[in-house]
């Protein structure tokens, strides 16, 4: 028997998810979200699975836009933070890589820039997120100043919403106006929307939106509305029952004995654990499934292993297959037992886990 632990990836959810976006947004382009190892998934299987439907991909920096390239992909790429010193603005140029300006020294960096290939650049405005960007009484002569240098090609405009993950809030309206204040009598198109905003606030979709957590088929929302959007989970994460046994009422499960049993009850091990990326603060009683059932957690979380309670699969023998999130037991749910959220679940997943790729609707 081997361990078992290992996450497969569907890359025909990842283009469902996309064309939920598009279909979502349909006036605006879409920019794939693919930094950070495809939010775990993996860049370049997400990013060539993406390739025939995406109009752009963005990243947060030369390290993960180089890899798109030397494996022959030609969308636009937008470098999510720009350049991070002067001498990255020379690479971005040879990569063709757009850069997000957010910081004054930035601006400096094209202002100071020797002749060559012009590189389109994203004006970050400041619209409420208050964290990059230029306030909006700024942007006009941000603009001015980029449009006065040679190493500028295209000025297009940015801005980040904070709160669009909470569709009974209306601070999402305020951001709306904060980038028509800026950009009000400048011409360039403008991206504002991220996974929640495309798919809940269409005044914010503009010209391109950039979804990202929607892509691999977590819901961005966090209101506690029912309402879930119609996203299929890209990713599952596997492994199975290495051990089964008999407790009796009274016993202590795991580290620090955090769980006792109520009364006489079967406890799987399961081979996995924050070693391999599952969160060791995921507390008793978080979901898994076995076998197909659900079940919840009892005790901590070992580097290679956690425990499950048995009463709802008492068949459940060692072997069987544990699922810890991905279709039927949404990476969400299991991120608001381990007080986080699913981005996060999927960036931990470790370098030991393997991933797979599979195609459901591959013909063939
Ligand atoms: C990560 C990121 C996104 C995508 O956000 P999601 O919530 O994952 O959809 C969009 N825009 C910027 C600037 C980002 O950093």
């Amino acid at each position: 028997m081997t361990r078992g632990t290992r996450a497969t990836v569907d890359c025909a959810a990842l283009r469902h998810n996309l064309a939920v976006a598009r279909r979502s947004a349909p006036s605006a382009r879409v920019i794939a979200v693919i930094k950070s190892n495809g939010y775990g998934h993996g860049l370049l299987p997400v990013a060539r699975t993406l390739a025939a439907d995406a109009d752009a991909f963005a990243v947060t920096c030369l390290d993960e836009a180089r890899p798109l390239r030397e494996a022959g992909l030609d969308q636009r790429i937008v470098l999510l933070e720009g350049v991070y010193e002067p001498a990255e603005l020379a690479e971005a140029g040879a990569l063709g890589a757009d850069l997000v300006v957010h910081a004054d020294w930035q601006v400096e960096v094209f202002e100071s820039a020797a002749s060559g290939r012009p590189v389109d650049v994203w004006l970050k405005v400041d619209s409420g997120m208050h964290r990059l960007g230029f306030a909006p009484e700024r942007v006009p002569d941000i603009h001015r100043r980029l449009a006065a240098c040679g190493r500028v090609g295209e000025i297009r405009f940015m801005t980040h919403l904070a709160r669009a993950d909470d569709r009974d809030c209306g601070y999402t309206r305020d951001q709306l106006s904060a980038m028509d204040r800026a950009c009000e009598a400048l011409a360039g198109e403008r991206s504002l929307a991220n996974s929640a905003g495309t798919l809940a606030w269409p005044e914010t979709h503009g010209d391109w939106v950039r979804p990202g957590i929607m892509l691999y088929g977590a819901s961005p929302f966090c209101d506690g509305r029912p309402e879930r959007p119609p996203l299929r989970p890209a990713m599952v994460l596997e492994s199975r029952l290495v051990a089964v046994s008999q407790r009796r009422a009274g016993d202590l499960i795991g580290y620090g004995g955090t769980y006792t049993c109520p009364e006489p009850m079967p406890v799987g091990v399961v081979s996995i654990g924050y070693g391999d990326g599952y969160p060791r603060h995921a507390p008793s009683g978080t979901p898994v499934l076995v076998g197909g059932v659900r079940a919840r957690t009892v005790g901590r979380v070992s580097m290679d292993m956690l425990c499950v309670d048995l009463r709802p699969c008492t068949q459940a023998r060692e072997g069987e297959r544990v699922v810890l999130w991905g279709e039927g037991l949404p990476a969400e749910e299991v991120a608001e037992h381990a007080g986080t959220i699913a981005y996060e679940l999927f960036c931990h997943v470790t370098a030991r886990v393997p991933m797979n790729y599979v195609d459901t609707e591959a013909n063939g």
